[in-house]
């Protein structure tokens, strides 16, 4: 049986993936399971294609910068991505492209970002577990980077990174360079972010809905710090009970839970992205 230990941090089953007490205990759903791997394919298709224009919508486009990355689940270390010049805002299922490990397009009529290939495919290769990768050049993101340090636990959302998001201290230019998302990959590490200074945010997850709502979150989490430390002293949750936070606010199941509404939204408002 469960016992108030499981909201301790280091011993969190209340928002693993796969501990059935997420059900039990909070009656919320979780993520689907798949059996036919063609229809897990479409499923994280059209998950990404949601995630996409999610990302149109908050404005995280920057001209053709931008990506979010989904394994394809037989040919593992394939991706499905975003075309290259394509606005987020337009983007349906059938305009993903899928990408090998040598950067060819395999699947769809589009060309890839050289620097999605260069970053992503690094980040696959380098956590077996992460499903998904989300990349762009966000406002808050990218400034929140050029201050070259990882982000404090300001707020409850915040909690969410605490100790699980990491700073690629380095910037030589646009990512073209296998080797240089080698060194994003290990950057990043066990956890679900990482800022890359002087260019923006990565996240990562075990889920689509998991990475892209990581990302969207760490943007509001950037803007929060940026406007809170512009306004005076902030106070910082203490490290304990940001701990105990993030394992109630940062699973992967909350990641995956946290996108459902905007999905449902999204998927209203705009059916076409399923087509
Ligand atoms: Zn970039």
């Amino acid at each position: 049986m469960p016992t108030l230990d499981t909201f301790r941090p280091g011993s969190l089953p209340l928002f693993d993936k796969n501990a059935p007490m997420a059900k039990k205990w909070f009656n919320i759903p979780t993520p689907p399971e798949f059996d036919d791997p063609e229809e897990e394919r479409t499923h994280r298709k059209q998950r990404l294609a949601s995630g996409l224009r999610l990302f149109g919508r908050f404005g995280f486009d920057e001209g053709v910068a931008g990506h979010i990355t989904a394994r394809d689940p037989e040919r593992l270390d394939h991706f499905w991505v975003n075309p290259f010049g394509m606005n987020f805002k337009q983007i349906s299922v059938s305009d993903l492209i899928l990408v090998n490990d040598a950067g060819e397009v395999v699947e769809g009529e589009h060309p890839v970002n050289g620097a999605a290939f260069a970053i992503h495919s690094q980040v696959h290769a380098a956590r077996p577990d992460v499903i998904a990768a989300a990349h762009s050049h966000s406002v808050y993101g990218k400034a929140f980077s050029s201050l070259g340090k990882l982000l404090d636990p300001l707020t409850q959302d915040s909690c969410a990174f605490y100790g699980d998001h990491s700073l690629f201290d380095d910037y030589t230019g646009v990512v073209l360079d296998v080797e240089e998302g080698k060194r994003i990959g290990a950057a990043l590490g066990e956890n679900k972010a990482v800022i890359l200074r002087n260019h923006g945010n990565l996240t990562a997850g075990t889920t689509v809905d998991a990475a892209v709502w990581w990302f969207i979150t760490m943007e509001r989490t950037c803007q929060a710090q940026l406007l809170a430390d512009a306004a005076g002293q902030t106070v910082s949750i203490t490290p304990e009970n940001a701990e105990i936070t993030h394992g109630q606010v940062g699973s992967e199941i909350a990641g995956w839970f946290n996108y459902q509404p905007l999905c449902d939204w999204i998927v209203e408002e705009e059916p076409d992205l399923l087509e």
